[in-house]
């Protein structure tokens, strides 16, 4: 467990005064080069009960720009547990080299299996992934974005003593896992903001069935379109929010949240007090891939990317 021992909590960064609202961001995006922010975190307890029972295959799921799916490679392989990861897309099939993300799992030992959308979206209750499952006798499954009981500890770990002074912890929202941890960890004093990166409305019932706390709020007015979806005006407040602060934010989670963060304060819709911590839940990986996807299209790119190799 040495890879998440060596690496434990991260640094509260001062971002700015913004109308009176004094904002710090968490970087949990520089907790490690790869497995970064939210996924390190909820990797850590998963992983340390495989290795305890020894069990020597990991099986997931995720898409060609997952973070879960490179940080399971990247910790699969410095903690010598093979991984196996089932790609949302038969097109991806011969085609992992277009893939930044899918190639760098490859690079680091992860077998990919790439099925089709319909296969891929009922998981293991899929006759094919039941076929792929059958040829390991014993293994460990890992929901897609790591979220399930375990990771919510780990992610209850990224709130520290000397963050319960803050008004209003702030994280972006997949399957939710995160900000479940984030509202188990909190004051019933402090508002766990939650802001979705894509349409899914279910997320709420995921966490009423984790928490009986009542102190969260989801906005799902900024999710732009839909998940990995981006437009100009997002990818133009990025790199000036990168050229301001020199924090680098991803296309698909925290770019969308600091986007809209700025703009609740700015439109003087923000009502969660004036102390704010912002998670940055890391995600950076997933630049070089989305890059290439807006070059396709000719729009704005992204002006910094992430080094995988
Ligand atoms: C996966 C991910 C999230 C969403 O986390 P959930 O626990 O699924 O809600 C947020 N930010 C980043 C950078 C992520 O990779």
């Amino acid at each position: 467990m040495q890879i998440f021992d060596r690496y434990k909590s991260s640094i509260n960064q001062t971002l700015d005064v913004i109308e009176g609202h004094s904002i710090a961001i968490k970087r949990e995006d520089l907790i490690h080069p790869i497995i970064s922010g939210n996924k390190f975190r909820k990797l850590k307890y998963i992983l340390k009960e495989v290795v305890d029972d020894n069990i020597p295959i990991v099986i997931t799921f995720g898409g060609a720009f997952s973070n879960h799916l490179a940080a399971t490679a990247c910790a699969g392989k410095s903690m010598g547990i093979r991984t196996l990861g089932i790609v949302r897309g038969e097109e991806w099939k011969n085609k992992i080299f277009l893939s930044s993300t899918l190639s760098f799992c490859q690079k680091q030992g992860m077998h990919l299996i790439c099925v089709s959308r319909a296969i891929y979206a009922k998981k293991e209750a899929a006759y094919e992934i039941q076929k792929i499952l059958k040829k390991y006798p014993r293994y460990r499954l890992i929901p897609e974005g790591g979220t399930e009981i375990l990771s919510l500890k780990g992610c209850s770990e990224i709130l520290q003593p000397g963050d319960f002074g803050f008004d209003s912890v702030c994280c972006s929202i997949g399957t939710g896992g995160t900000l479940t941890g984030l509202i188990q960890a909190s004051l019933p004093k402090q508002q766990v903001l939650g802001f979705n990166a894509l349409k899914n409305p279910s997320v709420k019932n995921f966490i009423l069935s984790q928490t009986k706390k009542t102190n969260w709020v989801i906005n799902p007015d900024y999710t732009f379109g839909g998940y990995a979806k981006t437009d100009d005006t997002l990818i133009s407040f990025m790199n000036s929010f990168y050229q301001q602060y020199k924090i680098p934010l991803d296309p698909i989670y925290t770019g969308k949240m600091l986007f809209a963060i700025f703009d609740l304060i700015k439109t003087h819709k923000w009502k969660w007090g004036k102390r704010i911590l912002i998670i940055h839940t890391g995600g950076l990986q997933s630049i070089a891939g989305m890059n290439t996807q807006l070059q396709k299209k000719n729009a704005l790119l992204i002006s910094y990317e992430k080094e995988l190799f």
